[in-house]
């Protein structure tokens, strides 16, 4: 083994859970990438929520730094009992049509749903306008915590925290549903793009009743390792995921300075479970060609 790479891949650690400002987050590829580095990951993914456009600038960014780059999404879909659950997709061809076509008409979703968001705040006596919401975003695809940015910009709010309990979370004066993929829609839209299809943070939707049928829809992997999951969720999904033949994911989730304090660097993995990932990216594209 050669001096310069005498760290074996076992000790490689990785992070496959990360925003950028293409959607909620606030660095931008490059600060992220920089972050990588500087947490001395060895693998990262972006997973945008309902975008891949932060894929190339990431992927350009993370090469300058040696650190390899998953092109990723996080996929916001719905459970056949209306619940929101969040689907990861890794290794996607970020040129398929049928992808693009899907996460652009969402993105027209998410923008549509701010606008009826800002309305009802205006009918609450909060005058926000969306443009405020749209410019601070400078985004494709816009979410609620770019409304509490802005609801905390202008004065309404003091911190996004109270933006969130006050107005924006569910049965809140200003929330509004949104139209979702199912979860089997989801699952199949990344397996056409060549991708690997994963449950984000399933201790955060507490439906671990709905795994086993996400697994005979084909999801391939599970989130265990998360900046949200305790020790004890983290044993419980290892052994879901062994029990229902599923491959095993983590990453921080981090989205900047958006939650206060950077989340990268608090959940790094074992480069081996990338390397599982990759291998049924392999056998996803095998079948599907
Ligand atoms: P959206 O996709 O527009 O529904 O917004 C979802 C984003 O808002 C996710 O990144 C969440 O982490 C964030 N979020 C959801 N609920 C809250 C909350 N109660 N406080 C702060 N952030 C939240
Ligand atoms: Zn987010
Ligand atoms: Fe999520
Ligand atoms: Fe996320």
């Amino acid at each position: 083994m050669s001096g310069a790479t005498s760290t074996s891949t076992a000790e490689w650690l990785a992070d496959l859970h990360l925003h950028t400002r293409f959607s909620d987050g606030t660095y931008s590829p490059d600060e992220l990438a920089s972050e990588a580095a500087r947490h001395r990951l060895q693998a990262v993914s972006l997973t945008d929520h309902d975008t891949v456009e932060g894929c190339p600038p990431m992927a350009e960014a993370c090469a300058r730094h040696g650190i390899e780059f998953i092109e990723g999404c996080e996929f916001t879909a719905q459970a056949s009992n209306g619940v929101e659950l969040h689907i990861l997709g890794y290794y996607l061809d970020i040129e398929n049509a049928k992808l693009l076509s899907v996460l652009s008409h969402y993105q027209g979703v998410r923008q549509e749903r701010i606008r009826q968001m800002v309305q009802r705040l205006n009918e609450v006596g909060v005058a926000l306008d969306a443009d405020q919401v749209f410019e601070l975003a400078g985004c494709r695809s816009p979410g609620r915590p770019h409304i509490a940015r802005a609801l905390v910009q202008a004065g309404f709010c003091a911190t996004s925290d109270e933006a969130f309990d006050r107005y924006l979370k569910m049965h809140r004066p200003a929330w509004v549903p949104k139209a979702k993929l199912s979860v089997d829609e989801a699952i199949q839209l990344i397996h056409q793009a060549g991708g690997v299809a994963v449950m984000a943070h399933p201790a955060l939707n507490r439906s671990d009743d709905l795994i086993p049928e996400l697994a005979s829809l084909g999801l391939d992997g599970l989130e265990c390792w998360h900046s949200r999951h305790s020790p004890s969720d983290v044993d419980r999904y290892r052994r879901m995921a062994d029990q229902l033949r599923l491959l095993v994911s983590g990453g921080s989730d981090c989205h900047g300075m958006n939650k206060g304090c950077p989340l990268i660097g608090g959940v790094k993995i074992p480069y081996p479970f990338v390397e599982r990932l990759r291998e049924r990216r392999d056998l996803v594209r095998s079948a599907g060609s």
